[in-house]
């Protein structure tokens, strides 16, 4: 399951079509229903539109169990990859992993360090010490560096290996605020914006307080320092090799943004430009290129283009799927593909009124038709969806009727049947196969990931760029969670 981020662009269009009232009927009928266990007396008599025969879908949604990641899955590949020399299984790796993914760095996982010494980089992750490392495989790691290697150590703790870093000793602390690079440095020269160069930990009067780190002292020439002016990023050159020691858990950074549970980091919600992790990966695949005779990385962009933009309509109002029409019109005669994210709407609740019925569908055809993608915002776009229930996974048209209260309460949905059967519906009346969805007000339940795999999507838009702390697309992860991807 891949997520992908939004960037918002002002100025370049889109986002949420609100539009003014027009003429169109829309047509509903009143159906009285028994109500379900846990539903509320005064919403009991529910209005929808009911299309004539339609009932689906038919098969049933599992989600499966949550298995862990196993880092053998990645331990392939050649020499000219970059190692990641794994010291501890029960770490954030799998942060790491995608992270490299999203950046395209070719790497390979080992707990070997005689394997990962046949690489050029070497990246020991999550951290060096006495306690993971064994006396052999510290020195064959001090020797690295020496023998034209260059050795990424995070968490440099302990094995005796701070002169082979070059500094004096590691202080762990969580009162550190801020991280600043060192542009001049010519393996950061690409960190040209004030964002790219100043990210923060956290604030200490945060909730969430601030994020653990590790301050190098006396390092000759750091590539990065913390607000207390310890080195957050060691540097220290060989004659060939390089040693570079940094100060944070990087999976554990990575995952705290893709599993959209980075808040003492994030600075604003969105409509920013914050690269928080991007820096970080584009920093290792510097030292990764630099290392590496024969590195390979893989761009970001397809077609060899300087820039992914991501053209994005949420369709959640009476009007829009009509007026939605004019923008698909106009984005195929600039030969562009925008993704529609539709509301199905077939019932009257707080939030409007219906406009998934015969004319609605009759529209919606008609985005297929310019060759506009479809994808899903739910059927009822609640601001509690994140609280909505896991359900059966049998969930189905008609009788699955959600209904919004007000703004922080809603009845009768679960999280598969606002993915399966909106999904149902828009390809029932589209003809396409809907691969991605965004939820109605960004509301990202906790086992969506699972939820969106066992309903068949591709892709998600959960969560804003500036949340997720990073601008390219990355793999989500069971239960938000560390241990097992989806
Ligand atoms: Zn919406």
């Amino acid at each position: 399951m891949k997520r992908v981020v939004q960037l918002r662009v002002t100025g370049v269009a889109i986002g949420i079509l609100a539009v003014a009232l027009g003429g169109s009927i829309v047509f509903w009928f009143a159906a009285k229903t028994e109500p379900a266990a846990g539903t509320k007396k005064e919403i009991s008599e529910k209005e929808y539109y009911r299309f004539p025969g339609l009932s689906g879908p038919s098969h049933v949604s599992v989600v499966r169990a949550a298995e862990p990641g196993a880092w053998s899955a990645y331990a392939h590949g050649t020499t000219s990859r970059l190692a990641i020399l794994l010291t501890e299984s029960d770490s954030a790796w799998l942060g790491l992993v995608h992270g490299l993914k999203s950046i395209g760095i070719p790497f390979t996982v080992t707990r070997d360090v005689q394997t990962a010494i046949t690489h050029q980089a070497v990246l020991v992750y999550p951290v060096i010490s006495g306690k993971v490392l064994s006396p052999d495989a510290l020195r064959a790691l001090a020797a690295f560096p020496r023998s034209g290697g260059t050795l990424i150590g995070v968490q440099v703790l302990g094995g005796g290996l701070n002169e082979v870093f070059g500094f004096d000793s590691a202080v762990e602390s969580y009162d550190r605020t801020e991280i600043v690079f060192n542009q001049g440095n010519p393996l950061l020269a690409s960190l040209t914006e004030p964002r790219e160069q100043r990210l923060s930990l956290g604030r200490r009067v945060h909730a969430a307080g601030t994020i653990g780190t590790v301050g190098y002292r006396r390092n000759a020439a750091p590539l990065a320092v913390f607000d207390d002016g310890t080195a957050a990023v060691t540097s220290k050159a060989y004659a060939r090799g390089r040693a570079v020691a940094i100060g944070l858990d990087l999976g554990f950074l990575l995952l705290k943004g893709y599993n959209n549970r980075g808040e003492e980091l994030v600075r604003q919600f969105n409509n920013e430009f914050d690269p928080a992790l991007d820096v970080w990966l584009r920093l290792l695949k510097q030292l990764y290129r630099s290392a590496t005779n024969e590195a390979v990385t893989l761009g970001t962009v397809p077609f060899g283009q300087s820039l992914s933009v991501l053209l994005t309509h949420d369709i959640d109002f009476t009007q829009s799927l009509e007026n939605a029409i004019a923008y698909a019109e106009y984005e195929q005669s600039e030969g562009l593909t925008g993704t529609y994210f539709i509301q199905t709407k077939y019932v009257r609740d707080y939030n409007d009124g219906i406009y998934f019925n015969e004319t609605g569908v009759k529209h919606m055809a008609r985005l297929a038709e310019l060759g506009a993608e479809l994808g899903s915002h739910t059927i009822a776009h609640s601001a509690a969806f994140s609280t909505f229930p896991m359900g059966t996974g049998r969930e189905r048209y008609p009788e699955y009727v959600p209904f919004v209260k007000d703004p922080v309460t809603a009845y009768d949905g679960s999280i598969p049947g606002e993915l399966r059967v909106n999904k149902y519906l828009i390809e029932h009346f589209s003809g396409q196969s809907v691969a991605s969805f965004r939820p109605g007000h960004l509301s990202n339940p906790i086992s969506l990931p699972q939820a969106l795999q066992a309903t068949g999507y591709r892709y998600s838009s959960s969560a804003t760029a500036n949340n997720s702390l990073t601008h390219l697309p990355y793999q989500l992860m069971y239960d938000r969670a560390m241990t097992r991807a989806c």
